[in-house]
């Protein structure tokens, strides 16, 4: 029996006007049927005063509310296993283009990697280790390109063990569940990803934990049909294996994005989130559902394009931004 947390990165966004948000957009019958027989919730996951991001939202939906912004380079560093000499500082900076998309890192790295220890992380993403503070200012100084150097902040505590396996394929994550103590397992591609995450359920691994990037990415892109285009696939490669082995194996199972991501501006957004939460076992022993709505027997069924082709939109109880606007915000 695992109790499988499925995180959509950047998932949600803010709702302007009419306009359908990425969630709204995209095709989702596996979404949309757990959230037909499940709980939808309304979850803060940047507490106040912290920046929205997974460092943050990931870290808060694990069990661990950060005092103060996380250390971003702490986490890039254990998850490749760089070991940052004492004494020394380490930052993540990030390469910018002149309109403020992400720019490429490799010119970077080579000019800072004379002053610097430099580790690409690839695309924008760099992580450095200088011997101070003054160091790595004159470096960074040097360097024409428009950079984001990630603040100093704190480091996660360990306080999980192997019952927990985290599978996610961004540096920030594994090293959030490397720090926190967890099994760490690195996968990017849907279909590995689903793989890895039905084999633990398969084999009862307490607490699974997944974390997919490609929604943020798509926002950072400023590119809302990549973002629901993602989150459509999402709910076909992953959603519905997991939704799959868990209705085989046994288990509960939690879907939530872990901050917003506009893709209009590209930007982080601090506000609740939707999630939900589907407990077979409670669905089976609810004796107040409505005849003819869905039941976790419906969920492959739905998964198969067959099916989907002629089924339609579910109309109802949804897992978007608009949906749960009404909703108490709780915290997970
Ligand atoms: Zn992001």
């Amino acid at each position: 029996m695992s109790d499988v947390l499925v995180i959509l990165d950047g998932a949600s966004e803010p709702v302007v006007d009419d306009e359908p948000t990425s969630l709204e957009r995209a095709d989702t019958p596996v979404l949309d049927a757990l959230a037909q027989i499940g709980t939808v919730r309304r979850l803060r996951t940047t507490p106040e005063g912290l920046p929205a991001g997974s460092e943050t939202g990931v870290a808060v939906l694990l069990g661990w509310t950060p005092s103060a912004p996380v250390d971003r380079a702490a986490l890039e560093a254990a998850a490749r296993g760089i070991v940052v000499p004492g004494g020394r500082i380490t930052r993540r900076v990030d390469v910018l283009r002149d309109d403020g998309l992400r720019g490429d890192a490799g010119p970077v790295a080579a000019a800072l990697g004379l002053m610097l220890e430099v580790h690409e992380l690839g695309g924008h993403r760099l992580l450095v280790i200088a011997s101070s503070e003054a160091t790595l200012r004159a470096a960074l100084r040097a360097i024409p390109a428009p950079l984001h150097v990630w603040p100093a902040g704190v480091v996660p505590p360990a306080r999980l063990d192997d019952c927990t396996v985290v599978i996610a394929g961004s540096g920030a994550v594994a090293g959030l569940g490397h720090l926190l103590g967890a099994r760490v397992i690195t996968a990017s591609v849907l279909g590995e990803v689903a793989a890895a995450a039905a084999g633990e359920i398969e084999r009862g691994t307490p607490r699974v934990v997944v974390h997919v990037d490609g929604a943020d990415e798509a926002a950072h892109a400023r590119d809302p049909e990549a973002k629901a285009a993602f989150l459509t696939r999402a709910d076909e490669e992953l959603l519905a294996p997991i939704a799959a082995a868990i209705h085989a194996h046994g288990g509960t199972l939690e879907v939530a994005a872990d901050h917003g991501s506009d893709p209009r501006t590209g930007a982080h957004d601090d506000a609740p989130v939707p999630a939900l939460r589907w407990d077979p076992q409670a669905t089976e022993d609810d004796e107040e559902v409505d005849e003819g709505a869905l039941t976790d027997e419906d969920l492959p069924v739905l998964a198969t394009p067959k099916r989907r082709a002629t089924a339609g939109a579910p109309t109802g109880r949804r897992m978007t931004e608009r949906w749960v606007a009404t909703l108490p915000i709780e915290t997970p």
